[in-house]
């Protein structure tokens, strides 16, 4: 709306009431024009005044017509000794037969149109500059043939030939930064594309490369640089880029608003408008030049509607990328609007109005890549917020990872535990079994030799024992094995002695560090003990007796099985002298 605004202001203070601007003698505003019916220049010479329609508007506006026109225009030069350039500033025309007459004779013809190659043209400019004669005085009539599929404008202008290069100068100075401003945004977009890979970089710039293009089309800038002899794309280019343009801006506002995640009808919408846009893209190449025009701009004109119910609703449903896209949509359809409504005669054209369409591509352009940098960066603050939760979610992960190890390690190393003590110690007796105390027989004599130590080993076996088997049953034996070893082990106070049992009813007590005296000693403590010891069972009190034999070893040659054999031999010979007594094996010689 500031551009429309703008655009009023600056035509106001620009045109003259004659027709006349600051650069150039408007001519279309003196201009009259008839339909042809297959007139040569010799009818319309001789046609009457009155069969003449007058064009009462700055600009000569004939719609869309398949038909020619004949225009015809009665002007003089103001200075005639300037040289003077008439212009048709409307680059799509497709053919023009120019006839400037003085006093019934043609001093200048030129036949022009975009259906001829570019370099046949008398000025190479893009759009159609005629010279006229130098030092012509006195009334000038023009007459134009003109027919064209696209719609049917015809600016004339008078220019001085020297204002006419200075206007250029500046408007070609225009369109090189306009051109330059967008290719330097399509290609840094490109380039951030091909380093972020986000496929809304792409859309965008295919986007403003199709405006580019298409306005280099429009312009005849592209006829003028690039395809002098290619008569058929020259056509063809307007529809392509159109389309184009079209379809990438729908692809890139699905991507830029995440239509199909936010909304689907909106979603179905665009994709049914870019399935559209690629068919024409092929029916433009079939389908005659006239007939595609109309079709595309239809086309283009119901996108452009879609886009602002998308925008729109998008907007209202709170998306922030919508409040820049709405700025950047409004900046460009506030340019087509008024370039529209010039070329309509709506408002007077100017330099301002002409380039209305140039300048709200500008900013929306600059508005979108404003728009995609904020959807960079929201992305990027969803990756970044999203990197530390499952960072966090991570180390909690972790710390109960941690947990679970240290519990196991913990239950592993009690399972440990219990199996080592397990594997150790008897079950029903609870002293060390025969593995231990081999192992501790083996360690302690190793020990005893190197120190130069005396060993002693008590072999205890319960007197008659069968019989408490026989008379109270095998439980009741259990418990007097039971009560026996915790005789033993009571009567152990020294650490380092190892109580074990042997087999049976046989236990070994093995003493390192320990003379024949005190062996001897502790043996009979041990027998004392038991005698007095009554284990209860079934209200019965039994007593029980225990023979022991008693080894002492030292020296060199002390090894366990001969300490267990000399132990066995003492305690065989305890059994033989009656029982119930600590019998003395005999000792190694030194
Ligand atoms: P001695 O005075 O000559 O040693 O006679 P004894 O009956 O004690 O000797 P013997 O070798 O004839 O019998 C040992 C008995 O010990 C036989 C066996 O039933 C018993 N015995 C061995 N181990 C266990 C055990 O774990 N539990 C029970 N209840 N009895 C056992
Ligand atoms: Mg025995
Ligand atoms: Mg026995």
């Amino acid at each position: 709306m500031f551009l429309l605004c703008c655009g009023w202001v600056v035509s106001g203070s620009e045109l003259s009431n004659a027709g006349q601007t600051n650069n150039y003698v408007n001519l279309s505003s003196q201009s009259k024009y008839i339909q042809d019916n297959d007139f040569g220049i010799v009818d319309v010479l001789s046609l009457p005044e009155s069969s003449w329609h007058e064009n009462k508007l700055d600009n000569l506006n004939l719609g869309y017509s398949s038909r020619h026109y004949w225009i015809k225009v009665k002007f003089t030069v103001p200075d005639t000794s300037q040289s003077y350039f008439l212009e048709i500033a409307y680059p799509v025309l497709d053919s023009i037969k120019l006839y400037l007459m003085q006093q019934d004779e043609v001093i200048t013809y030129a036949k022009l149109g975009d259906k001829q190659v570019f370099f046949d043209r008398p000025i190479q400019h893009h759009n159609y500059v005629i010279p006229v004669p130098t030092q012509v005085s006195g009334e000038l009539l023009l007459y134009i043939k003109v027919a064209s599929s696209s719609a049917l404008q015809v600016p004339l202008r008078l220019w001085s030939r020297q204002k006419f290069y200075e206007t250029d100068q500046i408007n070609m100075l225009f369109l090189g930064a306009y051109f330059g401003l967008m290719s330097v945004m399509a290609i840094y977009n490109l380039l951030m594309y091909f380093s972020l890979r986000d496929k809304t970089l792409l859309y965008y710039v295919v986007y403003v490369s199709a405006i580019i293009a298409f306005y280099m089309s429009l312009s005849g800038l592209g006829f003028r640089y690039l395809w002098q002899n290619s008569l058929w794309w020259n056509d063809q280019s307007i529809l392509f880029f159109l389309i184009s343009a079209v379809l990438a801006g729908t692809l890139f506002i699905v991507r830029l608003l995440e239509l199909r995640k936010n909304s689907k009808t909106l979603y179905y919408g665009c994709v049914f408008i870019a399935l559209t846009g690629i068919i024409l893209l092929f029916l433009s190449m079939y389908f005659s030049y006239s007939v595609m025009i109309r079709v595309i701009i239809t086309y283009a004109s119901i996108a452009c509607l879609w886009g602002v119910i998308t925008r729109t609703v998008r907007l209202f449903e709170g998306s922030h990328f919508s409040t820049y896209y709405s700025l950047a949509w409004n900046a460009a359809l506030c340019g087509g609007i008024i370039l529209a409504a010039n070329k309509f005669n709506f408002i007077p054209s100017n330099w301002f109005t002409e380039h209305a369409l140039t300048i709200g591509t500008s900013i929306e352009v600059a508005c979108l890549s404003f728009a995609m940098a904020e959807r960079i960066n929201s992305e990027r603050k969803k990756r970044f917020i999203a990197q530390a939760k499952s960072m966090s979610e991570i180390r909690k992960a972790n710390q109960l990872l941690e947990v679970e190890v240290e519990s196991r390690t913990r239950e592993l190393q009690d399972a440990y535990d219990k199996l080592k003590h397990t594997s150790r110690i008897d079950e029903l007796t609870q002293v060390f079994n025969r593995r231990s105390l081999n192992e501790a027989l083996n360690t302690e004599c190793l020990r005893a030799k190197r120190f130069g130590h005396s060993i002693s080993l008590l072999m205890v076996d319960i007197d008659h024992f069968k019989k408490v088997n026989d008379t109270y049953g095998h439980q009741c034996g259990d418990k007097c094995l039971s009560q026996i070893a915790n005789v033993l082990k009571c009567a152990c106070t020294r650490a380092g002695d190892t109580v074990a049992r042997y087999g049976g009813e046989e236990f070994c007590i093995l003493l390192p560090e320990c003379n024949e005296h005190d062996a001897l000693e502790l043996g009979e403590i041990i027998r004392k003990r038991t005698q007095a010891t009554a284990v209860r069972f079934d209200d019965c009190a039994i007593k029980m007796t225990v023979s022991i034999g008693v080894t002492t070893g030292w020296g060199h040659d002390l090894e366990p099985h001969r300490l267990v054999k000399q132990a066995d031999m003492a305690l065989y010979c305890a059994k033989q002298h009656g029982r119930n007594q600590v019998s003395l094996g005999s000792t190694l010689d030194t």
